[in-house]
Order: structure tokens, then C-alpha cells, then sequence
């Protein structure tokens, strides 16, 4: 049996609106358990901004800044738009993007790569452990030619009824859970921000591993939970829709907006239950767009 209910495909699609694959799905809502909710851009604003430049001895602060948004330049990642404020409009050549993980391109003829730690490693990059003291905040490395040239750390506000939402699903009765692909201590920072505990969150996954965690949350006899009893539990996931459209997929019910209702979208099926044709209506908002989507 298909447990998939609502997904969303493509980045273009999420753009328009939620779309709706199943709609059987929201007349499930009233039973959801588990809400997984994605950090950037649903819980936070998706809009981080650069909060510090940390270069590598030798290199010069700025220069660190302008060949990052070089590199960014052809990245739709919300990281990527905070640095990409910095290019210098230096040549780009062979730009590629690793989902989950950073970019890499030739900037003037150098070979920058921009990332995580975890992705810069399997790059054959050394990135010294020492993070800047940045909780809360993600921190991202560059390299040029193999070295290390300095890192860079962004912030990301929560959006501001994010810490209201997360407490109404907890009055629902419904467990929350923080998933991301951000190192640990940042997602530990912006879970206590919002009201979600510590042991609910799951930091530093790959894209292609969200589906999996959805998958154990929705099966806690073989997961990672004990809490919430039953053999099988309605996992509700709530996310970006680029990204993350395996781990929507894989959910009882995937939501994807790429605007800061998303949160308003979930805890009103959560509240209701109501059947999907209504909630453009309920939400308010002429804008949004539903449609069935069949994979
Ligand atoms: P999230 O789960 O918050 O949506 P992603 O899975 O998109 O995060 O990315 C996980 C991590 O990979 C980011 O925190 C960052 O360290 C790194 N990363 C991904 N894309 C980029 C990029 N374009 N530039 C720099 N770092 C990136
Ligand atoms: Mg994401």
C-alpha cells in the first residue's frame, strides 16, 4: 500500500503553491502524530544573513567573502543568496551544486569549493574542528585549490510564531520533530528556540536520508522512538519542497510552501482535519494554488 498522501515534486511546484497528491490525505490530518518539520525556511525565515568572516591566517577577509558568492553565484540555496550578495563578478566556470552539501566552481580560474564540513572532507579538503562560537548559526567553509581560506558563519532567525506553532501541535498532542541537514549545534540552538526537545531533533542528514527518518518516525518498532505507542503512527512532514520532496513523499502527509505560512498551513489541518478543496479558502489567501499531483 501506497502511504503517500500529499508531495510536491519540483522546485517549481512548490513555488506555486502546496500541491495535493492524495486527497484522502486531509481527511487523515485529525490523526497525525508526528510532525517533522524542516529548519530553513520553516521554521526559520530562510533568509540568512552573513554574520561573521572568519579567514584562514594569510587570507584576507574580504577576498574570503567575494570569491564565496562568486562560487554561489549559480545556487538557488538560501546560503547561497546570503553570500552571492558578495560576489566580486569574478569568471565562473564548471559551477556544480551538491544537495546537502556546498558548491563547487572554478572562480577565476581557481578551484572553489563552498560547504559544509562534512562535504569539504570528501572533497580531500583538511577543515581545522575549531568552529567559530557560533551557536546558532551555520557555519559554512571555503576552500581555494584544496586549502582552506576561512569560514563563514550566517544567521537565520526563527520566524516569529514558529515557537506558538510548535507549542499548538504540542496541544494537539502531536510530537515535533526538527530535521535538517545544519551541523548539530546549530539545530540544538534553533529547536530550543522554538519549544522542540532536544531529543526530537535530527541534525546533519542528507537529503536523500530525510526519507529514511520520516520512514522510522512512521515505524518507531524499527526507528529511533520509543514515545508515542502504536505499531504505525501518521507522520505529518513539512518542508521546503526542493530539497526535501523524498522526506514529503515518503510522510503520511508532505506539505511544502515556499513562504512562511507553511506553518499556519499545517496546524490548521492539524486543527481541523477538513478536506483539502477548502483550505485556500481557510488560509485566506488568493494566492495559493492546489492541485492534485500524481507522480
Ligand atoms: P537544511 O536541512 O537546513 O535545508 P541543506 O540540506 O540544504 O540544509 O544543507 C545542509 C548543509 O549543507 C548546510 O547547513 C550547509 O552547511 C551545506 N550547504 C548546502 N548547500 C550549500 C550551499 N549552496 N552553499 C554552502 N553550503 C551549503
Ligand atoms: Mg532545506
Amino acid at each position: 500500500a501506497t502511504p503517500v498522501a500529499v508531495a510536491v515534486a519540483t522546485g517549481r511546484g512548490a513555488k506555486e503553491g502546496l500541491l495535493v497528491r492524495d486527497a484522502s490525505a486531509f481527511e487523515r490530518m485529525d490523526r497525525i502524530g508526528v510532525v517533522v518539520l524542516d529548519k530553513t525556511g520553516t521554521i526559520t525565515e530562510g533568509r540568512p544573513t552573513v554574520s561573521e568572516v572568519l579567514p584562514r591566517e594569510g587570507w584576507d577577509r574580504d577576498h574570503v567573502l567575494r570569491i564565496a558568492g562568486d562560487a554561489e553565484r549559480g545556487s538557488e540555496h538560501p546560503l547561497a543568496h546570503a553570500l552571492a550578495a558578495f560576489a566580486g563578478g569574478a569568471k565562473v566556470e564548471s559551477f556544480r551544486a551538491v544537495r546537502g552539501g556546498g558548491v563547487e566552481a572554478r572562480v577565476d580560474g581557481d578551484r572553489v569549493l563552498v560547504g559544509s564540513q562534512a562535504f569539504l572532507r570528501r572533497e580531500g579538503v583538511e577543515v581545522p574542528e575549531a568552529d567559530p562560537d557560533g551557536v546558532g548559526r551555520t557555519v559554512v567553509h571555503v576552500a581555494v585549490n584544496g586549502v582552506t581560506a576561512g569560514s563563514i558563519a550566517l544567521s537565520d532567525s526563527p520566524k516569529p510564531h514558529a515557537r506558538e506553532a510548535v507549542a499548538e501541535l504540542h496541544r494537539q498532542g502531536a510530537e515535533v520533530f526538527l530535521l535538517t541537514g545544519d551541523s548539530s549545534s546549530t539545530a540544538m540552538a534553533v529547536a530550543q528556540a522554538v519549544g522542540i526537545p532536544a531529543d526530537r531533533v535530527f541534525s546533519r542528514v542528507l537529503p536523500d536520508e530525510k526519507a529514511d527518518r520520516v520512514a522510522m518516525l512512521r515505524h518507531p518498532e524499527v526507528g529511533v522512538t520509543e514515545a508515542g505507542g502504536g505499531r504505525q503512527r501518521r507522520v505529518a512532514m513539512v518542508g521546503d519542497g526542493i530539497n526535501d520532496a523524498p522526506a514529503l513523499a515518503e510522510a503520511d502527509v508532505g506539505i511544502a510552501r515556499d513562504d512562511r505560512r507553511c506553518l499556519d498551513a499545517v496546524l490548521w489541518v492539524a486543527r481541523t482535519g477538513a478536506a483539502w478543496p477548502d483550505l485556500p479558502g481557510r488560509l485566506g489567501n488568493g494566492n495559493s494554488q492546489w492541485r492534485r499531483f500524481d507522480r
